[in-house]
């Protein structure tokens, strides 16, 4: 009888996945932005990937949802609304440098192990430093990065070196509740590329990954990337993406694109 509601749950999933599409490419006018993105990932869609497409009418939110790895960056946006719906505030749990700390539910929960991990280890100055931020938030952060770069440059080049700093509002995967930035004691808690030279940071690049965590802005990969190195930044993806991340060196642009055309699928 499970069985059975399980067919019947594929079935229905899979239903409205063809119509979503069907009804995607006639609103395509309609999306905006979204529909040049669309347009790209579907045609690299393999077939069990365009089951999770994710279409929202109307709205920039055309992220092609895998069961658990999402991408954001500048071409791929997520809502101005988009909320992770269930988070947990690590700060109660780990060292963080602020209060609260929200990361989603399944990314706290390897966070915190990873944590107690590091911990038997011997490292114990690792710190949470951001976490989930708004839309709001972002835009603040964003706009600050945008007067100082406006300082050197004209407008239109200083908006773009901010966003390769500071995401832009909605291409930051702060706003998943996926990321955390983290540091150490020994560079004073700094976002600063003089991270990478901790023991910290040496331990998470061996193994954040049995964590599903990853190593999400890595040094020379900026131009697939779009942002620049950041040790510090970590991103969940599951114990099983990260592994295979980790092992093929891929960037999550590089791997997303080999996933969903079908060159990891079994
Ligand atoms: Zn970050």
């Amino acid at each position: 009888m499970r069985r059975l509601s399980a067919y019947l749950l594929i079935f229905v999933l899979v239903f409205f996945a063809s119509f979503s599409v069907v009804h995607a490419s006639q609103t395509e006018d309609l999306l905006g932005i979204g529909d040049r993105v669309l347009n790209r990932f579907f045609d690299m869609l393999s077939d069990s990937a365009k089951t999770y497409l994710d279409i929202t009418d109307g709205a920039v939110e055309v992220n092609v949802f895998l069961p658990d790895v999402l991408l954001v960056n500048m071409n791929n946006p997520v809502d101005r609304y988009y909320r992770p719906e269930n988070m947990i505030d690590i700060a109660s749990h780990v060292s963080t440098t602020r209060s609260p700390l929200l990361l989603e539910e399944n990314a706290a929960n390897a966070y915190i192990q990873m944590i107690a991990a590091m911990r038997d280890y011997g490292i114990t100055d690792l710190a949470a430093v951001s976490g989930f931020r708004d839309f709001e938030h972002q835009t603040r952060i964003h706009n600050i990065e945008v007067e100082r770069q406006s300082r050197y440059f004209p407008r239109d080049e200083a908006r773009r070196r901010a966003a390769m700093i500071v995401a832009a509002p909605g291409t930051s995967e702060h706003q998943t509740g996926l990321a955390v930035d983290v540091s150490s004691a020994q560079v004073g808690f700094s976002l600063s590329t003089r991270f990478e030279n901790t023991a910290a940071f040496s331990w998470l690049s061996l193994n954040a990954h049995e964590y599903g965590f990853i190593i999400r802005y890595p040094r020379d990969k900026t131009d697939i990337t779009g942002v620049i190195f950041e040790p510090w930044h970590l991103r969940y993806v599951g114990a099983d993406h990260a592994a295979r991340i980790f092992e093929s060196g891929l960037t999550l642009e590089e791997y997303f694109e080999e996933y969903l055309t079908g060159a990891w699928s079994e």
